[in-house]
């Protein structure tokens, strides 16, 4: 019901770019290989994404606006091993019911699309259109029809620095995938399809700073890391050894010589998830210590891998948040590797 999409929106929809996010994440999860966005007025007037994924046939594109109709679970049990970046199934009931929505889409296996159009929760129409196969979704006058939350927002230059932040995390985390963003009639950023992370590097931050930087890698084994043995407490609890397969940490660091003023230019991802997360920042700092002031930050895109069952991502429905299960470990992993990175590029 409205009510309670309106209550998951306020945990969902913080602003535009918390929108755009949302949007991406489906469109990645739908394979898409071209997404582009397009914004008004820094997301307050307008958001449109439109991607070339494998779209929703009719019955799934009304499906999609009711809660919890996710398609990406199954079982309870899937929550445990979730593969794709969404799984609530809240975004876009909680999207349509504070903005006017219109979505565009055709799967490959139905002749037709079908649009559907939503005002504050409230289907306007549902008809079958001529479209190609992906999905295309707009969103217009964002918190329309609750002006208390509209009053938050910030100014529209700051909204789009936040939106082009994400849609940046996303082409790096996404090299093979070709991602564009309009302001209005302004490109702000067009990432053609690249072979490598190296590339997509060199697209978004230019050769200088791509210069600076060099690659960190490593990869170990959970089951043979030597783990501590668990505290007596948790092996009357229901211990559960780690999950078999490997931790892996790829990417880019820079080198001592280019130091950034704030973290907005560090960039994590855990299985392909981007997060924003503490431990894995002081990870960071213990790695760069004495080698650059404790008042600089460097410039990072690192990507973590590990079994889904040894990260909860379900901590919160923003999900910039994570739980690591062998967390000690992580957090030492990181560091070491990013250190001995470090060392190795020492003249
Ligand atoms: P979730 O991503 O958590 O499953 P959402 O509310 O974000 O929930 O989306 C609901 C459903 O709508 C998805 O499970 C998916 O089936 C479908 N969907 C949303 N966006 C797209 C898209 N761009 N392409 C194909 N299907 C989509
Ligand atoms: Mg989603």
């Amino acid at each position: 019901d409205l009510v309670a999409n309106q209550i998951a929106a306020g945990e969902v929809v913080e602003r535009p770019a918390s929108v755009v996010k949302e949007l991406l994440e489906n469109s990645l999860d739908a394979g898409a290989t071209r997404i582009r966005v397009e914004v008004e007025a820094g997301g307050r007037k307008l958001i449109r994404i439109a991607d070339n994924g494998h779209g929703m046939v009719a019955d799934d594109a009304l499906l999609a606006f009711e809660r919890h109709a996710t398609s990406k679970l199954r079982t309870s049990d899937d929550l445990l091993s979730i593969a794709t970046l969404g799984f609530r199934g809240e975004a876009l009931p909680s999207i349509a019911s504070v903005s006017r929505l219109t979505l565009e889409t055709r799967a490959a296996e139905e002749d037709a699309g079908t649009i559907v159009e939503i005002a504050g929760g409230n289907i306007l129409r549902v008809e079958p259109a001529g479209l190609p196969i992906g999905t295309t979704i707009t969103i217009r006058d964002l918190f329309y029809n609750t002006p208390a939350r509209r009053k938050f927002l910030r100014s529209e230059q700051t909204e789009l620095s936040h939106i082009a932040a994400l849609v940046t995390h996303y082409a790096l985390a996404n090299p093979t995938r070709h991602f564009e963003l309009h302001s209005s009639t302004q490109a702000l950023l067009t990432a053609p399809t690249a072979a490598t992370t190296s590339d997509r590097l060199f697209q978004i931050f230019g050769r200088e700073t791509s210069s600076h930087m060099i690659p960190a890698a490593a990869e170990i084994d959970f089951t043979r890391a030597g783990l501590p043995e668990p505290p007596p407490w948790k092996r009357e609890a229901h211990y559960e050894p780690p999950a078999p397969g490997f931790l892996r940490l790829s990417g880019f660091i820079s080198k001592p010589e280019l130091q950034k003023l704030n973290r907005n230019s560090i960039y994590v991802f855990v299985n392909g998830r981007l997060i924003r997360d503490r431990l894995i920042l002081h990870a960071l700092t213990e790695a760069y210590r004495n080698i650059i002031p404790p008042t600089s930050y460097p410039v990072v895109l690192l990507f973590l891998e590990m079994p889904p069952q040894e990260v909860d991502v379900n901590v919160h429905p923003a999900k910039t948040e994570v739980r690591f299960r062998q967390s000690a470990f992580v957090h030492d992993f990181v560091r070491d590797t990013v250190r001995t990175a470090l060392m190795h590029a020492r003249p």
